[in-house]
């Protein structure tokens, strides 16, 4: 990231310099494209070959784990020790996976007719289950309309904003799924929690891959660190735009706000705006 911002900043310094430096400030930019393109490329190919060992040895110690004869104290605490770092290895290659495919260009976005009320039945079971009754998860639906986009994609980032309202929001709290739309035709997903809240300095970092305001805390609760910087691929992948207002210890609310000519009437045909 570091390398990157100091190739931003070198190509506004060449900018500055005016117009005969141009050819120098294309050839500046073609450069970072070639390392961009090689950091993605390497990125895909280890989480791919890293994939099929973890899920032989994940599958191992699983079966280990379900023996019956198992009495050995501490051969059962080290599996379980290797099960759990194994599912968050897997986990993070997945999550690395994602996102090289959604940062390479090349991979179209679907559009689909999407059903959202169906979706979000889904995301509040998933989002239950996960919760294991420990918090009031409400469903608020207040528009029909549907999006055209990829429905895929939109599961995940949707799933993404619920684990994580889940993750940070301590046993007892409320969480709200809402989907309503704008009077300007926008149609907005938004998850509302009242949970540990974000600091006003870590918000605009927070898509950033890796960044995790309290690293521990992320790590206990499974989490890869990438979850935010999928959301935003995808949103941008969707010409939307991603809100987040939070106040520390009260709560955050985070809202995709989609364009008005992607939304579709309940029936399925697109919108006349
Ligand atoms: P992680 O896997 O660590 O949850 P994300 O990219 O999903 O990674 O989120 C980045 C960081 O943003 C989290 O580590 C956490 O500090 C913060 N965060 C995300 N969602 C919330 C939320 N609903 N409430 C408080 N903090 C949050």
């Amino acid at each position: 990231r570091g390398s990157r911002q100091e190739d931003l900043v070198l190509s506004i310094k060449l900018i500055a310099y005016g117009s005969s430096k141009r050819l120098m400030i294309s050839r500046d930019i073609t450069h970072f494209e070639r390392i961009e393109t090689m950091r993605r490329d390497f990125v895909a190919n280890v989480s791919h070959e890293l994939r099929t060992p973890l899920t032989v040895v994940n599958g191992f110690v699983e079966t280990m784990q379900d023996m019956p004869n198992l009495e050995n104290d501490m051969a059962r605490r080290a599996l379980q020790l290797m099960g759990n770092q194994t599912s968050r290895m897997k986990s993070l290659v997945d999550d690395l996976l994602t996102l090289s495919r959604l940062e390479n260009e090349q991979n179209a976005l679907s559009e689909e007719d999407i059903d959202v009320q169906k979706l979000l039945h889904i995301l509040h079971e998933e989002g239950r289950s996960l919760s294991n009754g420990q918090h009031q998860i409400r469903l608020e639906i207040e528009s029909e309309a549907g999006i055209c986009g990829s429905a895929s994609e939109l599961h995940s980032a949707f799933g993404n904003l619920v684990t994580n309202a889940v993750r940070y929001t301590p046993a007892g709290g409320d969480i709200a799924i809402r989907w309503s739309e704008q009077p300007d035709g926008c149609m907005v997903f938004s998850v509302k929690d009242s949970g540990i809240g974000i600091e006003p300095q870590h918000i605009s970092r927070l898509t950033e891959r890796f960044y995790r305001v309290d690293r521990s805390r992320s790590r206990e609760t499974g989490g890869t660190g990438l979850g935010l910087a999928i959301v935003k691929h995808i949103v941008m992948r969707h010409q939307a735009q991603l809100n987040i207002v939070s106040e520390e210890g009260k709560g955050s609310t985070f809202s995709i706000v989609f364009p008005a000519r992607r939304r579709l009437l309940k029936s399925g045909s697109a919108s006349a705006d």
